[in-house]
């Protein structure tokens, strides 16, 4: 089997300390060469400078080639736009287009900004007409919360590359099937951009759990038991993480997927790990080795 093709999403640290921890993971996870590292873009643009910050430390001093989120929260089209041009010129050539999620909240009504796009569709469009950048969007493979239906969202996303969205991302997900599903369903809808898995390793059993309940990601019962009590063990949870997460690339992979998007929450060990069993691997550092 070839070797897949990875990429992985880090968040803009609040602290020098989590600066700290970013940019060992980064320094960590490079050596896989990944395809790209994405940044994302905090709640209503307020890690916009961070975000941008760390997106140009990417740029500046790695090889990597980094993909900025953006989102049109709070934000007037012509904000958005300004953004758009920054990156360009500072040398970025991804965007991960995105509209956002509601400022009150996560399942509440989003209102766009009186000036502003409506949706991540409106933002591609706006990256694309702006220059020749590489556009990322979402996809769901459980459906959006807001979302009506699974074939909305096939159109959707349609939509999304109908405006010039070259890749889609999706949201974390425990089961392979739930993601093959949606692969199969987008695919005889006609949809043929690369679809990427999210992998998201559980990093804190709570944390991962709030996520999923307000992304609509389901839990399994088996994936529930699996990590029940390990917030008290984290050594244990690490290990059950990594193997959880293992087999759900590999069943993934012996299905054609070749492609995997991690959310790494800024950690590189969980990533690492389950590369290694996609058969990457990097020269062992001291560290790795500890
Ligand atoms: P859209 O794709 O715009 O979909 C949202 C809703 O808008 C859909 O349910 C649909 O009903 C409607 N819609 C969209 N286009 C059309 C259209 N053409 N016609 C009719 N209706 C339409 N959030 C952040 O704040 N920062 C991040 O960095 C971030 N990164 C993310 C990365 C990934 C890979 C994923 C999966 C999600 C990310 N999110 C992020 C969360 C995301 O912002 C929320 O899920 C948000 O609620 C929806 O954003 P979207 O881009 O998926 O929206």
């Amino acid at each position: 089997m070839s070797q897949p093709t990875i990429s992985f999403e880090f968040f803009p640290p609040k602290s020098e300390a989590m600066e700290a921890k970013l940019w060992d993971a980064v320094s960590r996870l490079a050596p896989l060469a990944p395809d790209f590292v994405s940044v994302t873009y905090g709640a209503g643009g307020s890690t916009r400078e961070r975000t941008h910050r760390t997106v140009k430390r990417i740029l500046d001093e790695t090889s990597l080639q980094p993909a900025a989120h953006l989102t049109c929260v709070a934000a007037s089209k012509a904000e958005v736009d300004e953004v758009l041009r920054e990156y360009w010129a500072a040398g970025v050539r991804h965007i991960v287009a995105l509209r956002g999620d509601p400022p009150t909240g996560v399942g509440t009504k989003f209102e766009p900004h009186p000036d502003g796009y409506m949706n991540a569709t409106e933002v591609t469009a706006a990256a694309r007409r702006i220059a020749d950048f590489e556009i990322s969007v979402s996809f769901y493979p459980e459906k959006h919360p807001e979302s009506p239906s699974l074939q909305h969202d096939i159109d959707v996303l349609k939509a999304k590359i109908d405006a010039g969205a070259t890749r889609a991302i999706s949201q974390f997900f425990c089961e392979a099937d739930v993601y093959l599903r949606f692969r199969d369903a987008a695919a005889k809808a006609g949809v043929t951009i690369p679809l990427l898995p999210g992998i998201m390793p559980v990093g804190n059993v709570a944390g991962y759990t709030r996520m999923a309940t307000s992304t609509g990601t389901s839990i399994p019962p088996w994936f529930a038991q699996a990590f029940e009590g390990l917030d008290q063990s984290p050594e244990v949870r690490d290990m059950v993480a990594a193997s959880v997460a293992a087999d759900l690339c590999l069943k993934l992979q012996a299905e054609g997927v070749d492609r995997f998007h991690f959310y790494t929450l800024n950690r590189a060990e969980l990533s690492l790990a389950t590369c290694r069993r996609l058969g990457l691997k990097t020269p062992t550092t001291d560290k790795d080795a500890a």
